[in-house]
C-alpha cells in the first residue's frame, strides 16, 4: 500500500497530538510533509525526527535558530515565519489538518484551499473570520473541507447519503462546559484555572475557556452555517452534558440521525483521515449501559450571553464574525493573563462589536485587515477593565 501524504500545521498542540499519535499507531500508512508549531521549537524538531518529516516550520521568526539547531544533520528542512507557514501549506499532500488556534490558522488554512487540497478543518476560527470567502476559495480551487470539530464531524456523518435540501434542522450539542451550574455571582470569580478545567474535553487553553463561556458553541454555529447551509433558522443548539451525542440531524419525514461516540478527538480526526473509509482508533467502545443517562437543556444565554452574540453575528453576516472572533481571541487572552475577570471576557466582545462597523471583507487580506482592527479596538475596550 502506497502511504498516504500528510501536513499538520500546528503539531505541537492538542489537536496536532492526537493526530500524531494516529499516525504514530500506523506508521506504514503515512509519510509526514510538513509539520509546524508557533514558536516550539525542541518539541517541534523532536517530533519532526520521529516522524521523518519534510520540513518542519515554526511560525514565530525568532524561534528559528533554536529550530535549526535541533535539527542539524537530520536532513530535515527547517523554516520560520509566516511566509514559511503558507509555503509548508502548499506542498503537495493528500491531507492538510489545519490545527492552528485562532486566526493565525487563517492564511496557511487559505494557501492550502488554493492549491485544492483536502483540508481536515480544526481550526474554526478561521472559518468564522473568512466565511464566504473561504467557501468560496474551497469551490473555486475544488478543495475538500473535512470537520474535525466532533459537532461538524458528527453532522457531516449525519447527512451523508441524505440530500441537504431534507434536512428540517440540526442541532449542535454543547457539553456547557465546567461552569454550567454556576450562578452569575460564582462566574464572575471564576479564575482561569478553573475555566480551563473541561470535564469531558482534554483540549488547548484557548478552547477551553471558549467552552466555559460557551462561545466555543457560538463559534461553531458560525461553522455549521458556512459547512452545511441548511439557514441560520434551521440551526439549534442543546446542551448536553455527557457529550455522548456529538450532534443530529433532523429531516423532513421527523428521523433524526445522531452521531455518538467517545469524548476523544482521536474519533473524529480519524474520520476525516480515512474518509470515506474506516479506520481502527485505541478507543474503548462506547459503554451506554455505563453512562446510563442522557440529558439535554435549553442554553441559558442569560449566565452565558456568547451564543446570543454569535447569532446576532452570523445573522448580520459581513464583518461581524470576524470582529466577534477577534475580540473574543483578546479578551480570552488577557483573562487568561489574569487581566481581566471571565464575565468581562463576553462584555469585552459586545463592546467592540458595538463599536465597531467596517465593510464585509471580500479577500483573505480584507479579512486579515478586519481582524488586525478589531484586535486594536478590543485592546482599547479591555482598558476599562484592566
Ligand atoms: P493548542 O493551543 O493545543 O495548539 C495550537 C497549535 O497552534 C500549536 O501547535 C501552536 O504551536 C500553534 N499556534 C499557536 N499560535 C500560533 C500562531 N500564531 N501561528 C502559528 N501557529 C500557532 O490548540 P488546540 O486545542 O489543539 O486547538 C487547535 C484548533 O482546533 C483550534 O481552532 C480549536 O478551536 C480547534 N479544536 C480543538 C479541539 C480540541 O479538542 N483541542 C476540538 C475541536 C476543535
Ligand atoms: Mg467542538
Amino acid at each position: 500500500m502506497t502511504p498516504r501524504s500528510i501536513t499538520i500545521l500546528g503539531a505541537t498542540g492538542s489537536v496536532g497530538a492526537s493526530t500524531l499519535d494516529l499516525v504514530r499507531r500506523s506508521p506504514k500508512s503515512w509519510r509526514v510533509v510538513a509539520l509546524t508549531a508557533n514558536c516550539s521549537a525542541a518539541e517541534l524538531a523532536k517530533l519532526a525526527r520521529e516522524f521523518n518529516a519534510e520540513c518542519a516550520v515554526v511560525a514565530e521568526e525568532s524561534c528559528l535558530p533554536g529550530l535549526r539547531d535541533a535539527l542539524a544533520d537530520s536532513g530535515i528542512e527547517a523554516a520560520g515565519g509566516n511566509q514559511a507557514l503558507c509555503e509548508a501549506a502548499t506542498r503537495p499532500a493528500d491531507i492538510v489538518v489545519a490545527a492552528i488556534v485562532g486566526c493565525a490558522g487563517l492564511a496557511p488554512t487559505m494557501a492550502a484551499i488554493e492549491q485544492g487540497r483536502t483540508i481536515a478543518l480544526a481550526n474554526k476560527e478561521a472559518l468564522v473570520s473568512a466565511g464566504e470567502v473561504m467557501t468560496a476559495a474551497v469551490a473555486r480551487n475544488g478543495a475538500t473541507l473535512l470537520p474535525v470539530d466532533s459537532e461538524h464531524n458528527a453532522i457531516f456523518q449525519c447527512l451523508a447519503g441524505n440530500d441537504i435540501a431534507d434536512v428540517a434542522r440540526i442541532t449542535l450539542t454543547a457539553s456547557g462546559g465546567p461552569l454550567r451550574t454556576k450562578t452569575l455571582a460564582e462566574l464572575a470569580a471564576t479564575t482561569p484555572a478553573e475555566a480551563v478545567a473541561h470535564p469531558n474535553w482534554d483540549m488547548g487553553a484557548k478552547i477551553s475557556v471558549d467552552s466555559a463561556t460557551m462561545m466555543n458553541k457560538g463559534l461553531e454555529f458560525i461553522e455549521a452555517h458556512h459547512l452545511f447551509p441548511v439557514g441560520l433558522d434551521r440551526l439549534a443548539i442543546v446542551v448536553h452534558p455527557q457529550s455522548v451525542i456529538h450532534s443530529m440531524v433532523e429531516y423532513r419525514d421527523g428521523s433524526t440521525l445522531a452521531q455518538l461516540g467517545p469524548s476523544d478527538m482521536r474519533v473524529p480526526i480519524a474520520s476525516c483521515l480515512a474518509h470515506p473509509a474506516r479506520m481502527d482508533t485505541p478507543m474503548a467502545p462506547l459503554d451506554l449501559a455505563t453512562i446510563g443517562e442522557l440529558s439535554f437543556f435549553a442554553p441559558d444565554e442569560e449566565r452565558f450571553p456568547a451564543t446570543k452574540l454569535a447569532r446576532n453575528a452570523a445573522n448580520a453576516g459581513g464583518a461581524t464574525p470576524a470582529i466577534l472572533n477577534a475580540a473574543n481571541e483578546v479578551a480570552v487572552a488577557a483573562f487568561l493573563a489574569g487581566k481581566i475577570g471571565f464575565t468581562d471576557i463576553t462584555v469585552t466582545v459586545a463592546e467592540t462589536l458595538e463599536r465597531l462597523s467596517l465593510t464585509p471583507p471580500t479577500t483573505l487580506d480584507a479579512v486579515l485587515a478586519v481582524d488586525a482592527e478589531a484586535r486594536a479596538c478590543a485592546e482599547t475596550a479591555l482598558e476599562t477593565y484592566a
